[in-house]
């Protein structure tokens, strides 16, 4: 579904972010993208959403092809439109508004009976962002918060979704509801994901392959048994010494 073919992404034209970056997301699939602080992953997820001008940043070389046709220079919109879902890093909630006016900010590229379909859609999946839909989301914890944020996502009716760090900072409980929810997406409703994380254990338990990157370059690639099993990532990214 998805295809980045030798990406090479700099900001302010001077700092290469992103080097000779190839990668595939096939339709139905989990593929998880690893890395540590700094390595480019949100660089391409942003190159992807078409928001990188938004932070001088710029891609040099390369395509980003969906379904084969090219992405890149279509409108953040545009890509919206055609089923590319990001939810950021952090969340980016509008703080002062709630939580239903949060998610129907999601649907805004749909029709008014579509976006009532897809809240209860997403009131079904998350019972809990159910209950809070009248409080402003600022004051949600930080699980609600991405719950919230992913149920925004599904609002847009995505075939490609791409999550930057789910986990971060949040409680085990809250990941595992989280993570059993991006599974049943893709199991139930053939949800294609692109998931971002530096919790290497659980985008390989989650994901059918993986991504390895370290400072902007793809350094190993797999299907995700097999780099549970490699011994460079038990060392740097499973914590196994
Ligand atoms: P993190 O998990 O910390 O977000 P990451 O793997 O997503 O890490 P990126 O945010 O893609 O990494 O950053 C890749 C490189 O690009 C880093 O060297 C970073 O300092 C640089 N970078 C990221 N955003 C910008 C920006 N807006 N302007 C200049 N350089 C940037």
């Amino acid at each position: 579904m998805l295809a980045l073919n030798n990406l090479q992404i700099l900001y302010d034209r001077a700092i290469e972010a992103v080097r000779d970056v190839s990668l595939q997301v096939p339709a139905g699939s989990i593929v998880a993208l690893l890395g540590s602080n700094g390595a480019g992953k949100s660089t391409i997820l942003k190159a992807v959403s078409g928001v990188l001008y938004q932070e001088d940043g710029e891609i040099v070389s390369g395509t980003i092809q969906l379904d084969g046709a090219a992405l890149a220079g279509s409108s953040p919109r545009a890509i919206v439109q055609k089923g590319v879902v990001q939810v950021p890093e952090g969340r980016a909630l509008f703080g002062t508004l709630s939580v239903e006016e949060n998610l129907l900010m999601g649907g805004f590229t749909r029709s008014r009976s579509e976006s009532a379909a897809g809240l209860e859609r997403v009131y079904a999946m998350f019972p809990r962002v159910k209950e809070r839909r009248s409080q402003v989301s600022g004051y949600l914890s930080g699980g609600e918060q991405q719950m919230v944020a992913i149920g925004r996502a599904l609002m847009g009716d995505p075939k490609l979704l791409m999550l930057d760090e789910p986990s971060l900072g949040l409680a085990p409980q809250i990941v595992e509801t989280i993570f059993d929810a991006i599974i049943s997406l893709n199991k139930d409703s053939g949800l294609t994901v692109l998931l971002v994380e530096q919790n290497a254990q659980l985008a390989l338990q989650t994901a059918a392959y993986g991504y390895i990157i370290e400072n902007g370059r793809i350094v190993l690639d797999g299907p995700a048994e097999k780099l549970r099993a490699n011994d460079d990532v038990q060392e740097f990214y499973l914590g196994f010494s």
